[in-house]
């Protein structure tokens, strides 16, 4: 499922491949990712205009296509965005298409089709009608501090929750809280100062290195919790078999030894 991270990789390289050529159509396959927007309307607003800008906030991508238009993309359990030179044939759960003039496509790719596309006036506005809180990777040190240490419950299903701070995902929840050396259960307003400081060093760690390696699972670290986790699975700290448990209703990977409850 794109993370933040992902999408931050999707956001480049639609900012590398898909801006300022004028959209000649909008092919709608299958409508179901469309919210709250018709295949014609959606055809309509966008046809003679260009894709200006983007803008990321947690797991949504915003692409500007004129005043007070915004394209929101976001991309579920398995979207992402695949860019076809002339003649290339899209991919089989291309769900809707932007055409350019120089026959160039952007395909918005989703096998179990969870992702939404919509078009809105106002990112400040959307994030608030959703609720969403600072993206991860603009918190600051004193915001994470309050928004953390605030909040009763596990740290894990804090760091989850889009509405405290918006981007982290299970995988990367796991990640964050097994560099910091964590229990995904600790109970997040029993950390201290120094504990908060170090979780958020982590998140930043994490997250910025992902995007570095372009969420290329082959070359995150070996050291990192993400390659071993599941089954079978050992630490790649101490070598102990990896635990799981529910926490904030998902299925977390941690190591027992390494990662104590604050
Ligand atoms: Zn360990």
């Amino acid at each position: 499922m794109p993370e933040l991270p992902e999408v931050e990789t999707f956001k480049r390289f639609l900012d590398s491949t898909s801006l300022h050529q004028r959209i000649t159509d909008v092919e709608v396959r299958d409508s179901y990712v469309l919210k709250r927007v018709s295949a014609r309307r959606l055809t309509r607003r966008l046809k003679g205009r260009r894709f200006e800008n983007s803008h990321r906030h947690g797991k949504h991508l915003f692409v500007r296509a004129g005043d007070e238009l915004w394209l929101r993309l976001h991309f579920g359990m398995t979207g992402s965005p695949e860019y076809l030179r002339h003649g290339e044939v899209p991919p089989k759960a291309a769900r809707v298409i932007f055409c350019f003039t120089d026959n160039c496509r952007l395909a918005f790719d989703d096998q179990r089709k969870f992702g939404e596309i919509e078009l809105i006036e106002s990112i400040d506005e959307f994030l608030q009608a959703r609720g969403l809180g600072p993206d991860a990777l603009n918190v600051s040190l004193s915001q994470f501090r309050a928004i953390v240490g605030k909040h009763n419950g596990a740290v894990k299903a804090i760091l989850l929750n889009q509405k405290l701070i918006a981007g982290i995902g299970n995988l990367y929840a796991d990640e964050i809280l097994f560099r910091a050396r964590m229990h995904p259960a600790t109970e997040a307003a029993r950390m201290s100062d120094k504990d908060l400081e170090g979780l958020f060093r982590a998140m930043r760690y994490v997250l910025d290195k992902a995007i570095t390696l372009k969420t290329d699972f082959n070359r995150l670290p070996k050291s990192w919790l993400l390659t071993h986790r599941g089954k079978a699975g050992r630490c790649p700290r101490c070598g102990r078999a990896l635990k799981s448990a529910t926490i904030g209703g998902r299925t977390s990977w941690f190591c027992a030894h390494c990662q104590k409850r604050a």
